[in-house]
């Protein structure tokens, strides 16, 4: 008996079988494909599930299955590769099915509706009407001349039959007899154009031929190469290629990296369809691009994360730039890494794929030493700026000014003065990150979660930054009354205000994600700067990711110690990432750049490597310490969190986890708690964790697997939500 698998929109990490719709005959059974959807009956409700494979019977008894209802597409709307993808996400991330799915479709899809043709309505001969004799339809000469019209113009519109006074009833006429047949059609064109390029530098002409003389087939390269080194080119160069050949390209970037910019970059080399794939789309957009990159009309298809697993009807090429960028891991739900599921897809299509970053991840360093990745490397400006000078600027004992010490302020003015450009970096919006009563002592804290509350002075309001709750900035203190409420610590909103007292001559910028809430607000303040007129750019990290601003010849990071004192264990890592992604905004056209980091502890190892050790150097160095303490990437790690209003529930449901999985880990496999997740309470959950330590990414799946049929077997307790996590940003 044949039964039906599919993926089912459901917290469980199993299929679910059912039988063939009442009715369907056999053949029609055999013939379904997976990849279609099918509405079925789930529990009291009717949902949307995905065929995965037609079985032969089930596990459960055929007699308490039931048969699903409706059967919504004639064709697979995914092919076998991407399907063969899904499985292998749902597999390793140990993440239902459904929700994969659920990833992967666009909502009008996931609903239930029907694919939105796309294209104008035309019509064709089936192969019966194309075999009509000649002077055929003697008695019905408006038929007559319908075949006729399209016997000489094999696709005709619907207007054109108009036209010629044919009406729809006569067409519906021809199409009952099977003689004609309807269909959407896209007028878009197959062809691109490829506008000038750039001469190559040697060294870019190096590593492009290098990728492109790789032997066909799967491919992985890491493209390394100092900021401003050309790698978007040797990216369109690839492309480029690519699309000759008559395949896709797809094209993944940062969350917050996908600027007009480098969109513009792309338009103006090509003159080709270029999706787009964000989440600022609206359903019907998004679903817009998600077609046109499955019914092979986009050429390039550019997107965040979930982008990965666009349907392509040709792939030929897949890049990820920033491969290092943290925003590629999906942080809760499916909690994938959208750099590590391109990797797999690449080598499911059998085509090469391409990590950029001048700073990459330790990961994909520790691949390519293992000589699994081919490595490029530019270690050279394109342009004539040289890389910048990197200086410490001691603050010990300086007035500061907002955070600004007299130094900093006299190289900003001097810069000014010769009609350029300043960027400083502060990783903190707001005014200040904590308000306290000067009387008594009080602290702002957030009700929800183990944090202080961030002082927003112009909207007059207190704000957590981690449940995103707010409410009015208090006048007086809640606890003794008194109106001495001293705002504490520096937040952008500070520096801006100072700013703009000190600078008054110069516009100043501040970029963060308040000032930048609006659509468009980032693209009209990078044409601002562009124009290149002297100012003040101020801002957090997202000022760092993807943009150019080619005027700024001065980089300072205000507060270098807040980046020193992580307790994660890539926190060095990032330090040094986001510290070299920073410098590398100054200097970029052909204004030497020079970078300055205010600390109070010049001399602390981490600080002295910035000054005397590329990158590139660094991150070997921190790979060799991973190796010592079999952190990724030298082992692996897994971890499952529990969520929960109750302060204790959930590090009991660990403990008890723990104890039954223990004695049936695989060799080398390692349980580290429970405890307290670095925030215990956040949003008002109290929230924990169990980590687990494996030598080997085999190991690790195996105990993962183990972990999770363990908890899914666990007792259900109410209010407690458990999640695994294979390869976590953060742990500690
Ligand atoms: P990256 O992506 O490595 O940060 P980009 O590709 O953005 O670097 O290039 C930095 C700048 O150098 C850009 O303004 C780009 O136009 C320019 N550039 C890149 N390649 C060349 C080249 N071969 N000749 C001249 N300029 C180049
Ligand atoms: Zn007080
Ligand atoms: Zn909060």
């Amino acid at each position: 008996m044949s039964v039906l698998r599919l993926a089912i929109p459901s917290p469980l990490r199993r299929h679910f079988d059912y039988l063939a719709p009442i009715g369907l005959s056999n053949t029609a059974l055999a013939g379904l494909q997976p990849g279609i959807r099918l509405r079925v009956p789930f529990g009291r409700r009717n949902v949307i599930g995905y065929l995965l494979a037609v079985g032969k019977g089930s596990d459960i008894p055929l007699s308490s299955l039931k048969h699903a209802l409706e059967i919504l597409d004639e064709a697979p709307l995914i092919g076998p590769q991407l399907l063969h993808l899904c499985n292998w996400a749902a597999g390793y991330y140990h993440h239902p099915h459904g929700d994969v799915f659920g990833t992967l479709f666009p909502k009008r899809l996931r609903e239930g509706k029907p694919q939105q043709p796309q294209g104008t309505l035309v019509w064709q001969l089936t192969s019966r009407g194309r075999g009509l004799p000649e002077a055929a339809l003697p008695r019905s000469p408006r038929q007559a001349q319908a075949i006729s019209l399209l016997m000489q113009k094999a696709i005709v519109k619907n207007t054109e039959f108009r036209d010629h006074s044919i009406s729809a009833s006569i067409l519906r006429n021809l199409q009952d007899k099977k003689l004609i047949e309807s269909l959407y059609h896209s007028e878009h064109s197959h062809l691109f154009k490829v506008n000038d390029s750039m001469p190559l530098s040697a060294e870019q002409r190096i590593a492009l031929n290098a990728i492109t003389g790789a032997e066909k087939g799967f491919n992985c390269h890491l493209l390394e190469g100092v900021t401003g080194s050309g790698k978007t080119e040797i990216y369109l160069r690839l492309i480029e290629d690519c699309l000759q050949q008559g395949h896709q390209a797809l094209v993944l970037v940062p969350e917050i990296g996908l600027t007009p910019q480098t969109l513009a970059r792309f338009q103006q080399r090509f003159d080709a369809n270029i999706a787009v794939l964000h989440s600022g789309l609206s359903d019907a957009q998004r679903y817009q691009s998600w077609d046109a990159a499955r019914n092979g009309n986009a050429h390039i298809i550019i997107g965040t994360r979930s982008a990965v697993f666009t349907p392509l009807a040709s792939p030929g090429l897949i890049i990820v730039d920033e491969e290092h960028d943290s925003s590629y891991k999906q942080q809760d739900g499916f909690r994938y890494s959208a750099r590590d599921v391109a990797v797999k897809r690449a080598q499911i299509h059998s085509i090469p794929i391409l990590l950029g970053s001048a700073t990459p991840s330790l990961e994909s360093i520790q691949n390519v030493i293992a000589g699994r990745y081919h490595h490029q490397q530019l270690t050279q400006r394109a342009s004539s700026a040289g890389m910048p000078d990197i200086k410490v600027l001691d603050v010990r004992r300086q007035e500061l000014h907002a955070g600004l010490s007299e130094r900093l302020l006299e190289a900003m003015q001097e810069k000014l003065l010769l009609g350029q450009q300043t960027l400083l970096f502060l990783n903190r919006r707001g005014y200040a990150p904590t308000l306290q009563c000067h009387d008594c002592g009080w602290i702002g804290e957030c009700s929800a979660c183990d944090s202080r509350l961030t002082v927003h002075r112009r909207r007059g309001r207190l704000r957590c930054h981690h449940c995103g709750d707010s409410s009015l900035l208090p006048r007086q203190c809640p606890q003794c009354n008194s109106e001495k409420l001293m705002a504490a610590g520096l937040g952008t909103e500070q520096t801006e205000d100072f700013l703009r007292t000190s600078f008054k001559q110069w516009p100043i910028y501040r970029v963060d994600s308040d000032s930048m809430q609006s659509k468009g607000a980032m693209q009209t303040l990078a044409n601002d700067i562009n124009k290149g007129d002297p100012c003040i750019l101020l801002g957090t990290q997202m000022l760092t990711k993807g943009h150019h601003f080619p005027g700024v010849s001065l980089v300072a990071v205000i507060d270098s110690d807040a980046l020193l004192f992580s307790t994660d264990f890539r926190g060095e890592e990032r330090m040094a990432q986001l510290l070299t992604q920073v410098a590398g905004r100054a200097g970029r056209a052909d204004i030497p750049g020079s970078v300055l980091l205010q600390t109070h502890y010049p001399d602390h190892p981490a600080m002295l490597a910035m000054l005397t050790t590329s990158y590139a150097e660094q991150a070997r160095a921190l790979l060799k310490q991973r190796q010592e303490s079999g952190m990724p990437p030298a082992g692996q790690l897994v971890v499952l969190r529990t969520d929960c209003s109750d302060a204790e529930c959930g590090e009991q449901f660990l403990q008890t986890l723990r104890e039954r999985s223990a004695p049936f880990l695989p060799y080398g496999a390692k349980l580290i708690g429970p405890l307290p997740s670095p925030m215990q309470r956040r949003a008002g959950k109290y929230r924990c964790q169990l980590l687990l330590t494996a030598p080997t990414r085999g190991a690790a799946q195996t105990a993962a697997g183990l972990l999770v049929s363990n908890a899914e077997a666990l007792p259900a307790r109410h209010g407690l939500k458990w999640s695994i996590d294979i390869d976590p940003q953060n742990v500690f």
